[in-house]
């Protein structure tokens, strides 16, 4: 059972701009298919809006600071209108149907039936969740987790939606019980530029704001598929080519967002058909091959510096850097042909790609999933940081690191303690603060944690949100290791895949969504999300709750939290009857989240101090430290491609809008693997010929996918490309980054060959 697929499987490449009548067209359908043309509005109405709305529960691009009437995009349209759906799945659906059947579904198919409306519970014996109160569903949770030889045999997953507050809480229920098992999703994503950064400045974050995107005066924009994924930077882009900045896309694929778009909130432009420029130059470098590029960059940067000084900041290196004179040394041993080789691209594309850079005061390098998903994904953060200490790029309007990170809250679960490696100073505070004892050995990651779930050291696995099911690697393995678990809970709005692939016990615990009203004695709620320029604002639901069943978050927790701790002396019920309480005691644990209440109230609320904003760094030298790592062999064995794996342009992480992918060209499929036309040629595979991919993983094991059709894309020469979650098959548990132990899902080894 799936999307109606609305006809045969058909690629036709697009040429028009990013956003546009397509996204209006686009999201017109939406709202029809899903009978939201009234409540739809409404909620866009709301939506980003610091006066009382609520935040996009969609990727964390920052709200506009110009106050901004319709501060939205097509794809948080969907994001909010799939949650506000009016469809709902409860007690009778539940009924009707058997897990068994429902593994049988698919993922579209899951999510489509609605919102869950009551607590469920799995019943072995028929195979069906049965209906169960919160009071009953605690107490099964709470006495599985006491029932537990020790606190690390149960761990505590986040994905990025959970708000500020009941993070502070998911982690402070967690450390009372005793572990810091606390896996989520920014160990698949993000991990290695949180660590680079780190290790290179002092801080795990970017250190620039959208008014420095908004006066830089070159951007580079590295392996982040804006139209789909931060279609609010098309705005950026847009203004930044209108007042003539130079704009540097670098990527193996020519994404959408790196040609034109018309912004929909320019209604002349929208009149006329008027597009603007989003790209001045488009690197397509090959997988992997994003840190030879940026070595090359600075090689020719330093190799100018010796005719004309103003090549580099001297001043800026010698006051603020350490590590510089080993950096140029490497960079001058480091062979053009080894840089040519690696990146896949020519010198003279290396070459104008470093003069834009050094013909611009201010530069900023911003970056994504496809930068940090690889083996040396560290190395190549740090290697960006390299670049913009040349020439002083940090510290200064229009200048410095800006990832992109792709869920709304990911950085705030990260900053209010969801941390499997949590700093002491952190340790400490919440001790003294919250007067309990937390665990101080590292726990485990996403990795870890599956790993010790197949060893049965892990038997208690809690799911805040998201659908671990899917969004983790080695597809096959991570179901049977959470079904070898004595119970899993699932927090969730919609029914996923997640719910079928379960524990010994289960239980489903329903959630309010992001666009609910969230009533607690306090009075309604707000929780407040942080994005990805470190900007900490409130979020208000302004719809009735899509059944009187559901609990908050915090609410959840609170109740967790008790069952398993019934001695606890934090105030759990207190801290849920007004949020207010939780920001007063994160204000006491957090660093720079003094004033909390008060400062989160402010328009567009606050930037979380970041130190190497001021050039302050916390790094054993006290100074931004130069890396020199070599450079990693990216180029694929012969007879071998390196796949890296994306979201569609209709799609939402693991949630599946529709089996279409408009800016790529692709409807009505989604088991497809893009390819280089002559790697096609060479395999004598022809366009929609159905193809078996099989990958090798670093311990010699190998995984397939069997008939998706090959579809020839413009690419360089050994790279693939192909969905997520579908190809999280082709993913080995044992291939994650010695660097940032994330999994490699953007470079996967490959064979591909005719079916069959
Ligand atoms: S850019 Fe991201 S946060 Fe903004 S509306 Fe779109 S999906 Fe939501």
């Amino acid at each position: 059972m799936g999307p109606t697929p609305e006809g045969e499987p058909r690629y036709q490449p697009y040429h028009h701009p990013a956003a546009g009548w397509g996204a209006a067209k686009s999201v017109t359908r939406f709202l029809v298919r899903e009978g939201a043309l009234v409540d739809g509005p409404r909620a866009i109405m709301k939506m980003n809006h610091e006066d009382g709305g609520f935040d996009c529960p969609g990727c964390a691009w920052p709200d506009d600071t110009k106050g901004l009437h319709l501060d939205i995009c097509e794809n948080g349209i969907k994001h909010v209108t799939w949650e506000m759906t009016r469809k709902r799945v409860g007690r009778e659906f539940f009924a009707a149907h058997t897990v068994g059947e429902l593994s049988g579904w698919t993922d579209f198919a899951l999510e489509d039936q609605g919102r869950l409306t009551e607590p469920m519970a799995y019943d072995p014996d028929t195979d069906h969740y049965v209906p169960i109160s919160w009071r009953d569903a605690f107490e099964l949770a709470g006495r599985a987790l006491r029932a537990l030889d020790h606190p690390d045999q149960a761990a505590f997953y986040t994905s990025g939606r959970l708000g500020n507050e009941a993070t502070f809480l998911y982690q402070l229920m967690a450390r009372e019980l005793g572990t810091n098992n606390l896996p989520d999703c920014s160990n698949m994503c993000h991990e290695a530029s949180g660590r680079a950064l780190q290790a290179s400045l002092g801080t795990g974050k970017g250190t620039v704001d959208l008014k420095d995107w908004e006066t830089t005066d070159a951007l580079f924009i590295m392996g982040v598929n804006v139209a789909s994924n931060a279609p609010r930077m098309l705005t950026a882009l847009t203004e930044a080519y209108k007042r003539g900045a130079r704009i540097v896309h670098i990527n193996p694929l020519v994404e959408a967002a790196a040609r034109r778009a018309i912004i929909p909130h320019d209604f002349r432009d929208m009149a006329t058909g008027h597009s603007t420029r989003t790209s001045t130059l488009n690197l397509q470098v090959r997988v992997g091959g994003d840190m030879a590029l940026l070595r090359g960059m600075a090689k020719a940067v330093l190799e100018r510096s010796a005719t004309d000084p103003k090549a580099l900041d001297q001043e800026f290196i010698d006051r603020h850097t350490a590590g510089f004179e080993d950096y140029r040394k490497l960079c001058e041993a480091t062979p053009w042909e080894e840089i040519e080789r690696q990146c896949g691209l020519g010198r003279a594309d290396i070459l104008e790609a470093a003069r834009v850079y050094e013909d611009a005061d201010r530069s900023i390098v911003s970056w994504c999933l496809g930068v940090s998903q690889h083996e040396h994904g560290v190395d190549t953060v740090r290697e960006i940081v390299n670049l913009l200490l040349l020439r002083g790029n940090l510290g200064r309007e229009g200048a410095g690191p800006s990832p992109v990170r792709g869920h709304s809250n990911v950085q705030g679960n990260r900053t209010c303690g969801i941390d499997h490696r949590p700093a002491e100073e952190f340790l400490d505070r919440l001790a003294r603060v919250c007067g309990i004892t937390p665990p101080r050995e590292h726990g485990l990651d996403t990795v870890g944690t599956i790993a010790a779930m197949r060893r049965g050291e892990v038997k208690v696995f809690v799911g805040m949100g998201g659908n671990f099911a899917l969004a983790a690697p080695d597809t096959p393995l991570t179901h049977e290791a959470l079904r070898s678990c004595d119970l899993t809970v699932q927090v969730s709005t919609k029914l996923n895949r997640s719910h079928l692939v379960h524990g010994r016990q289960a239980l489903i615990l329903p959630c309010l969504g992001r666009t609910e009203k969230d009533h607690q004695r306090g009075g309604i709620q707000s929780t407040s999300v942080e994005d990805s320029m470190s900007m900490v604002h409130l979020s208000v639901g302004m719809k009735r709750p899509a059944s009187r069943h559901l609990l908050s978050e915090p609410a959840i927790i609170a109740g967790l939290a008790r069952a398993a701790l019934p001695d606890s002396r934090t105030p759990w019920e207190w801290y849920v009857e007004d949020y207010d309480r939780v920001r007063d005691t994160m204000a006491q644990v957090l660093d720079g989240f003094e004033d909390f209440n008060r400062r989160v109230r402010l328009p567009l609320g606050f930037r979380i101090r970041q130190p190497a904003r001021e050039l302050v760094f916390r790094t054993p030298s006290e100074r931004a430290e130069f890396s020199t790592a070599p450079l990693p062999d990216v180029v694929p064995a012969p007879g071998t491609l390196a796949l890296g794996t994306m979201r569609s342009h209709d799609q939402w992480n693991t949630t599946i809008y529709s089996d279409n992918d408009r800016y790529r060209g692709i409807r009505n499929l989604r088991t497809l693997v893009f390819m280089n036309e002559d790697d096609m040629r060479e395999r004598g595979i022809a366009e929609f010929d159905p193809v078996d991919i099989t990958s090798t993983a670093k311990d010699g094991t190998t995984r397939s996918l069997k008939g998706f059709l090959a579809v020839p894309y413009d690419m360089p020469r050994g790279c693939a490309a192909g969905y997520m979650p579908e190809m999280n098959a082709l993913i080995a548990l044992c291939d994650y980054s010695a660097q940032s132990d994330q999994p490699l899902m953007k470079h996967v080894r490959v064979t591909i060959g005719a079916a069959g």
